[in-house]
């Protein structure tokens, strides 16, 4: 949560570009969200209230409220707001105090998810993106997000078990290191590709050494690589 004051020192840059980039625009997006079957307030009233355009080059600013992805740079995209706010509905129907996300990418879903949990450890495996993520989160005041430069694949072993852990990127198979910092009862939340190649959004819940999948909807995503590009 930020203070009346935080929300004060941002009005600048929610300014800076009108039109677009406007209260009335993102009120617009939210609009939309909640016909789309969005149901959680707080999400809704979170992405009512963030700078998305923030997380977007300048020439693309101006669409950063429209339903679609965006492209970030190094191949990567920005999530389209319906599935930023479909997953953080998701994470949050899990009340959690710990969240790792795999694949910080703009840092866009990393803002909205720091905003409504206590805690969350983010991992991204290109450095670019890491680091203008990083000073993004800094400029509007986000303390409860831990950024690493790393292969997202192996987790965060020193800050596990999570309850909930989210991927931005698609899998082809759930990485085991993360199921194994899953914490009892925690979930998993993953675009997985199937066979045929058509990506999922899968929910794993972690019972003791079972693990329960579920399958949520289609979707599309980046797929999840190794290493780290520095
Ligand atoms: N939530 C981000 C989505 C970015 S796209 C946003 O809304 O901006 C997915 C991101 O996952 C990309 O930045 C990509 O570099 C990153 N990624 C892919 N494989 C990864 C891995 N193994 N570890 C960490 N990040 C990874």
């Amino acid at each position: 949560m930020h203070s009346p004051d935080s929300r004060r020192r941002l009005r600048p840059e929610l300014l800076k570009g009108v039109g677009m980039t406007s209260q009335r625009t993102r009120d617009r997006m939210v609009e939309r969200l909640a016909r789309q079957g969005i149901a959680d307030r707080r999400v809704l009233e979170t992405m009512a209230e963030e700078p998305r355009h923030l997380f977007l080059d300048e020439a693309l600013s101006h669409r950063a409220y429209e339903d679609t992805s965006l492209p970030i740079g190094h191949g990567q995209t920005l999530s389209q707001p319906w599935i930023v706010a479909r997953m953080t509905e998701l994470v949050r129907e899990e009340a959690p105090t710990r969240v790792l996300e795999v694949g910080t990418g703009s840092g866009y879903q990393t803002l909205i998810l720091a905003r409504l949990v206590t805690e969350l450890w983010s991992v991204e495996r290109i450095n670019a993106l890491h680091r203008r993520a990083g000073e993004q989160l800094r400029l509007l005041s986000v303390h409860n997000a831990h950024l690493r430069l790393a292969d997202g694949g192996h987790g965060w072993p020193e800050a596990a078990p999570f309850e909930v852990i989210l991927l931005t990127a698609c899998a082809g198979s759930l990485p085991e290191p993360l199921l194994a910092q899953l914490a009892d009862g925690g979930v998993m939340i993953a675009p997985l590709a199937e066979r045929d190649g058509r990506q999922w959004l899968v929910r794993v819940r972690r019972q003791g050494e079972r693990f329960e999948k579920e399958r949520l909807e289609p979707v599309r995503f980046v797929p999840l690589l190794e290493g780290v590009i520095r």
